[in-house]
């Protein structure tokens, strides 16, 4: 009951005033039509004119320039504007909190486990608003803090994007995945060292339990980490063994497996393992490139947030240690970015939001412009290739018949002008209008 009621609540809140006034009829099916002006088809690499999409309960039913619009659907005329697929980030940290608290990790241990979810609620609304309708979310601080709140949305008790959750880092003791920084004679509580692993089989006993615990993909760290204190980003962790062993537990739950990377060998370790993809892959060489080329292997390289890291530290807000793991790589990330887009290699949009401020996110489609990729290509990146990565492109990514109506607008042509899509009007999950500011 209590359920029932919220549910309503936020529907009858977030639903542009047209909408609601259109669709509050009887019939059992709630059916929707979108005008499109111009409209993205990513699997084709174009832009058509004049469609319609007819919704019904969630779902594209059809899609067309005629396509016949069943009689007393709600009608949302977007025809002065370019839509999109909802955008997808396949690697965010919403359950991490507020971002301006978060330059050193440690500072979760001056917050409660509440407190740091209470905050995230605010992470999930920014990122819907901004277009994102899902998120691979991959990693947090507070183990099962994503699992909580990507059922939250779920259950409608507040708005954010569709979350596909890690649980937690898996991480040798230490790692860059770990919560370092702590006198050695300090134990932390467990959800703070929730993924430890130091050999295979404990790399198999965490995957399990994180299948357990309803994750719904597995993060790994086999290099060491830029912002994480006592870490080197060159530096290798976890053995081949080990990461062939992770793997190959997931593969048994069918959990996909992205690999934190910065140091060449720990790139390549992982590819050979067989994860999914590569998260930041600054230090790629020839032949980390050729084996990705081989195994197909994603390329989620977060090129923007170099901007934040150093802006933080002219405002004395990064740790020391942090601004020194980072001279340089950002400069040989942005290298390696423009050859991978030469080279074809499958690439996929990740912020690393938390780095940068959540609201920040949508500017990293002109990164990947001025580094390399067509509009076309970076809007792909974060439709059709991140529902590929995530191993859900017959329910995400582009809009098509038997899809979730995830539907985004923007004022303008992206395709010419790619900061158009930093200014997202209109935002529909699910079928669910969202936002509705045609006039931003
Ligand atoms: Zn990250």
């Amino acid at each position: 009951m209590l359920k029932t009621s919220l549910l309503s609540a936020t529907a009858l809140l977030f639903v542009a005033p047209t909408f609601a006034q259109q669709s509050s009829t009887n019939a059992p099916a709630i059916v929707t039509a979108i005008r499109a002006g111009k409209l993205v088809d990513v699997d084709a690499g174009r832009v058509l004119s004049n469609q319609v999409i007819v919704i019904r309960d969630g779902k594209i039913e059809s899609i067309g320039a005629n396509p016949a619009i069943p009689a007393g659907a709600a009608v949302i005329d977007l025809s002065k504007m370019t839509v999109l697929p909802g955008l997808i980030d396949c690697h965010t940290h919403l359950a991490d909190g507020d971002h301006d608290l978060n330059h050193d990790p440690f500072n979760q241990l001056r917050r409660s486990a509440s407190t740091v979810a209470l905050e995230s609620v605010a992470n999930a609304r920014i990122f819907l608003e901004e277009g994102f309708t899902s998120v691979r979310d991959v990693g947090v601080y507070r183990a099962l803090n994503d699992v909580a709140l990507r059922d939250a949305i779920n259950h409608g008790y507040f708005v954010g994007p569709r979350m596909f959750v890690a649980g937690a880092y898996i991480t040798i003791t230490g790692g860059a995945g770990a919560m370092t920084g702590a006198a050695a004679d300090i134990t932390l509580p467990l959800d703070l060292r929730y993924g430890e692993a130091n050999s295979p089989w404990e790399a198999r006993q965490k995957v399990r339990l994180l299948a357990h615990d309803g994750a719904d993909h597995i993060k790994v760290l086999s290099t060491g980490a830029v912002l994480t204190h006592g870490s080197h980003p060159s530096s290798t962790e976890f053995t081949q063994e080990e990461l062939n062993a992770l793997v190959d537990e997931a593969n048994h739950f069918g959990l996909r497996v992205e690999a934190h990377a910065h140091g060449a060998e720990g790139i390549k370790n992982a590819i050979r393992a067989g994860v999914a993809s590569i998260e930041h892959a600054e230090m790629m060489d020839d032949e980390a490139f050729a084996l990705a080329k081989q195994h197909g292997t994603y390329l989620d390289m977060d090129i923007y947030d170099e901007e934040c890291i150093q802006e933080d530290g002219r405002l004395g807000l990064e740790p020391a240690d942090f601004l020194e793991h980072d001279r340089e790589l950002g400069e040989l990330q942005r290298t390696n970015f423009t050859k991978a887009v030469k080279a074809g290699m499958k690439m996929s949009f990740g912020t690393d939001a938390g780095v940068c401020k959540y609201e920040y996110s949508s500017r990293r489609f002109a990164f990947m412009v001025k580094y390399g990729m067509t509009p076309m290509q970076a809007i792909q990146s974060a439709t059709s290739n991140a529902a590929d990565l995530l191993g859900k492109a017959d329910l995400l990514g582009s809009l098509k018949a038997g899809k979730y109506a995830d539907v985004i607008a923007v004022n303008g042509d992206p395709l010419t002008d790619i900061h158009v899509i930093e200014h997202v009007a209109f935002v529909m999950k699910e079928g669910k209008v969202y936002k509705n500011e045609p006039s931003k």
